[in-house]
């Protein structure tokens, strides 16, 4: 167990734990350093930010802020988008299933990446009634996978050869196809796959303006991962960057008004929060110590999962289902406590039933009810991801740290 020296931000986590039980805290420089070093090493490349994965507004703010544009997953996050500063260049809503009343309201605000054949009508259709000729992008269902082999049957996108057929035919009047964009994967640690598979985006990039022409961009989806398990480590994002930009650099050269972007949600966002939650109860049962935290799986969802994952199947063995599930031991517990970790104990929360568990057996200082225990990776797919209904307790705040020290509260 980490010893509390390592703990960022100790004194202000437990300042704000007198006013709130449960909350999460954003740091808003790290996000914002973590962003500048992408940007710096990948520039001209252009980054979106993948708003589903923490639609905190000073998160947004501060992302918008250095250039990022949006990857909006829904109309809502469309209108988020537009709300915090952006123009419609610089939000693409990329979503499978978008109804007729999406396709309506997204349509003047944001860049549509239509996901199947039958979207594209769908959109020829508003753009008509709208009086404009829309500029789109497809989302490409490649014949190629993330790891290199053939393409896979996929909910997301339009198959690669259907794709091109569409842009060859261009039988609809008011949609031009001015772009594409490929996601299949999230959370690669491999730096090289990572650049084979860019390479492969620029080449479909390629068979695409051999069709259409100059496109506007190349949207080469996320796959940026980042650390969850101990035995993880950081992507080398400049030797990535330098594995890569052979591709990259000949793409520009010849076609230099396309603008080639990356999305990212978690390598912002992942390891710039924590959750904190409080000690409420200790108890013995059995001779085992539980303690009870205020708000884990209603709070925090993931480390339960986690936990309900490990009963069920061989952990190593388990296969990651994103971004539900990456690993087993992806969240380390950390309580705010000096003292040497003698104790073993269970750590449930409060709320009623048996799955709001998150770690048997581990070993702690011994922790009496006030005490509190930081959990790590909280930045994204956290407090989205949780189901905070459940039993109508007190939600978790939501806090983020300023470069300047103060707290913002939504
Ligand atoms: C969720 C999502 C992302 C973000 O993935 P991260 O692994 O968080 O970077 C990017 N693009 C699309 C299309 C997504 O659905």
């Amino acid at each position: 167990m980490p010893k509390e020296a390592r703990m960022e931000h100790s004194e202000l986590i437990r300042s704000l734990s007198e006013r709130y039980d449960s909350f999460y805290l954003y740091d808003g420089a790290r996000v914002s350093a973590r962003a500048a070093h992408l940007q710096q090493v990948f520039a001209p490349v252009e980054f979106l930010y993948s708003i589903k994965c923490n639609p905190n507004p000073h998160i947004l703010d501060t992302l918008f802020a250095r250039g990022f544009g949006a990857d909006a997953a829904s109309l809502g996050e469309v209108l988020m988008a537009v709300e915090h500063g952006l123009k419609k260049d610089q939000i693409y809503f990329s979503a499978p299933g978008k109804t007729q009343r999406d396709i309506d309201e997204a349509l003047p605000k944001s860049v549509l990446i239509a996901d199947s054949l039958g979207e594209v009508g769908r959109i020829d259709k508003a753009a008509k009634a709208q009086g404009v000729c829309a500029e789109i992008g497809l989302r490409i269902n490649p014949n190629f996978s993330f790891s290199g082999e053939g393409g896979h049957p996929s909910k997301f996108g339009i198959d690669e050869d259907d794709a091109l057929a569409l842009v060859r035919a261009n039988p609809y009047e008011n949609v031009k196809v001015t772009g594409i964009h490929v996601h299949v994967k999230s959370q690669e640690l491999d730096g090289g796959v990572l650049a084979a598979y860019y390479g492969r985006m620029i080449d479909l990039a390629r068979r695409f303006v051999d069709v259409c022409g100059e496109l506007s961009y190349v949207n080469m989806g996320s796959g940026i991962g980042v650390p969850f398990a101990d035995s993880d480590r950081e992507v080398d994002v400049e030797a990535l960057h330098a594995a890569a930009k052979a591709p990259l650099d000949a793409f520009r050269a010849d076609f230099p008004g396309t603008r080639v972007f990356i999305e990212t949600g978690r390598y912002t966002t992942c390891r710039s929060g924590v959750y904190v939650t409080k000690v409420v109860d200790r108890k013995v049962s059995h001779g085992k110590i539980y303690l009870l935290l205020k708000n884990t799986l209603n709070g925090f969802l993931r480390p339960s999962v986690a936990v309900m994952v490990g009963k069920y199947t061989d952990p190593a063995a388990a296969k990651s289902w994103e971004p539900l599930f990456t690993c087993d031991g992806a969240f380390r517990f950390t309580p705010l406590k000096e003292g040497e970790a003698t104790e073993a104990v269970t750590l449930a929360g409060n709320l009623c039933t048996g799955t709001d568990l998150i770690a048997e057996d581990i070993h702690m200082p011994q922790l009496n009810v006030g005490d509190l225990i930081v959990i790590d990776n909280a930045g994204s797919y956290a407090s989205v991801l949780s189901p905070m209904q459940f039993a109508s307790q007190d939600k978790p705040a939501e806090l983020f740290l300023s470069a300047d020290g103060s707290v913002l509260v939504d």
